[in-house]
């Protein structure tokens, strides 16, 4: 098998050699074990499902989280050559959809949303192939402890069965102990399973706070590290007014590469400027949490966080976006006072209010209308989507209880209220890391369970010493790209005009 597999690699992937875990992960697959494996970001997580579906009897189905990152991928594989990959997603129009699912045999590669998964005309088309492998990418949002918990996701297991339980791969770059459990649970794992944890430290990125004392101060620091850093970077920003505002205040100060972006703008701008960073034609791009999922852009020089995230996990996701070239690179978290209660006001927009909840289920419980829309709903009790799909989870899975309101109502509020504890606890471990005092890189890979001391480095973080003159410099010229497009455009449509 091991030669097999390293023909594989050279012949599909034209790669030279596996990268840490790699070999042992796809072994473990190929024997047809239930396998969890944890790399750091940018690790190289999807060659090993790739690369099995080549020499697996049957498509493989991969559950992706994100769109972008679903598209992305698609894309990549279809760039590599592989034509039998197709994606199923909310996106798909229904006749395009019914073409897909009655050859869907044909594909090597399936990718899906976890919410397409729960449309039975799908699950249907599914069962009718043999599914050689279940894959879970990104699996931590399957946990109920892990960061963006998706309750989609918590019906996997049960899709999977329905699929005849095919061998199941989770990969994920950011779980603690309690989350990788979690994961084989939902998965309903076999007994007999195989586990892979390597090391998640990006040891080739640096990690800094610095403690500022108002937010003029920070604007002022990040036009500053804006202008010395060197290469592209990603500035995370906690609401989509402030990723417009920083993206003003950078152009105002002289810097011309930059952009923004948020889930408020069109689909069309989003991908404007994800391709654009992309091809180096913006620098810096000042963004909410919505960026950087499936960017896979291998020279971010930088990520800075002007505001920080409500968790470690997201936190390391988001500085895991920068040096994928394994280049140094540098991850800055800029902190105010005023910063710790901003995560707490979002987590909370996250939930119906309980008056809310009570409106929605008053309401569905008098309307005679079964066919009534999420809008219908937003407009009669001002719940948002988000709010909306938790609520629609929880009366789904209690359906056959046959509840009151006011007992249903009760069952929700419970369960709003653990999972805001749940959240509230992982924001205490974000903001009591902000303020250790303690080796920044130690006690973040100890928040998941890494207990080795990293090896240690000449630019570690702020409490061990960095030295940022190293991620000073010259920018790319962008202007040279630039022109030189412009001048070929040009050249091109002249000598067309000339023929
Ligand atoms: P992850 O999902 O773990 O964040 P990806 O699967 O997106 O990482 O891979 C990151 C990058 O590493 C990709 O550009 C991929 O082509 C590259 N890569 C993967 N495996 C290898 C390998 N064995 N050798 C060299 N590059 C690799
Ligand atoms: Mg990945």
């Amino acid at each position: 098998m091991n030669e097999q597999i390293e023909k594989m690699l050279k012949i599909y992937f034209h790669l030279e050699q596996f990268k840490t875990g790699q070999r042992e992960i796809i072994e473990a697959v190929l024997e047809g074990n239930d396998v969890v494996a944890m790399l750091p970001t940018g690790g190289g997580k999807s060659l090993c499902f790739q690369l099995p579906a080549y020499i697996l009897n049957g498509p493989i189905l991969i559950v992706s989280p994100l769109l972008s990152l679903m598209e992305d991928q698609v894309e990549q594989m279809k760039l590599r050559g592989e034509k039998n990959v197709i994606a199923l997603n909310s996106t798909l129009q229904f006749m395009e959809r019914r073409k897909y699912l009655q050859n869907l045999s044909n594909y090597r590669f399936i990718f899906v949303s976890p919410e397409i998964l729960q449309n039975d005309f799908v699950i249907n088309a599914l069962k009718k192939v043999d599914i050689s492998l279940f894959v879970v990418d990104e699996a931590h949002c399957i946990s109920q402890w892990g960061h963006d918990f998706r309750p989609d996701y918590s019906r996997l297991g049960d899709i999977r069965r329905q699929l005849n339980s095919p061998p199941c791969l989770a990969l994920t770059a950011t779980a603690t102990k309690e989350v990788l459990k979690d994961i084989q649970r939902i998965l309903q794992f076999r007994i007999e399973n195989k586990q892979f944890i390597y090391s998640i430290d990006r040891p080739n990125i640096a990690i800094t706070v610095e403690k500022l004392t108002n937010v003029d101060e920070k604007i002022a620091r990040i036009v500053n590290l804006v202008q010395s850093l060197k290469g592209a970077g990603i500035i995370y920003c906690s609401s989509r007014l402030w990723t417009e505002r920083l993206s003003q205040v950078l152009i105002d100060s002289g810097m011309n590469e930059v952009g923004f972006y948020h889930g408020g703008m069109d689909q069309e701008q989003r991908i404007l400027i994800q391709q654009q960073f992309l091809y180096d034609q913006l620098q810096v791009v000042c963004c909410t949490n919505a960026f950087g999922m499936g960017i896979n852009k291998q020279n971010i020089r930088y990520v800075i966080h002007f505001h920080f995230p409500s968790q470690l996990e997201s936190y390391m996701q988001e500085i895991g976006r920068a040096g994928r070239d394994g280049q140094n690179s540098l991850a800055v978290t800029l902190l105010t006072d005023s910063d710790y209660e901003v995560p707490k006001t979002l987590m909370e927009t996250e939930f119906p209010s309980y008056e809310k909840l009570y409106r929605t289920i008053y309401f569905l419980h008098e309307t005679q209308d079964e066919s009534f829309s999420y809008e219908k709903i937003n407009e009669q009790c001002g719940i948002s989507e988000t709010q909306w799909r938790y609520i629609e989870y929880h009366l789904t899975a209690l359906k056959d209880r046959k509840l009151t309101p006011e007992n249903l109502i009760s069952i929700i509020w419970s369960a709003i209220e653990n999972r805001l504890s749940v959240k509230q606890e992982k924001l205490r471990k974000m903001r009591k890391w902000l303020t250790t005092d303690g080796c920044r890189r130690q006690t973040l890979l100890a928040y998941f369970d890494e207990e080795n001391a990293p090896t240690v480095l000449k630019n570690c973080c702020d409490q061990c010493g960095v030295d940022l003159t190293v991620f000073e410099g010259e920018k790319v010229d962008t202007d040279d790209i630039l022109k030189m497009d412009w001048e070929e455009e040009l050249k091109m449509i002249f000598c067309k005009a000339s023929d």
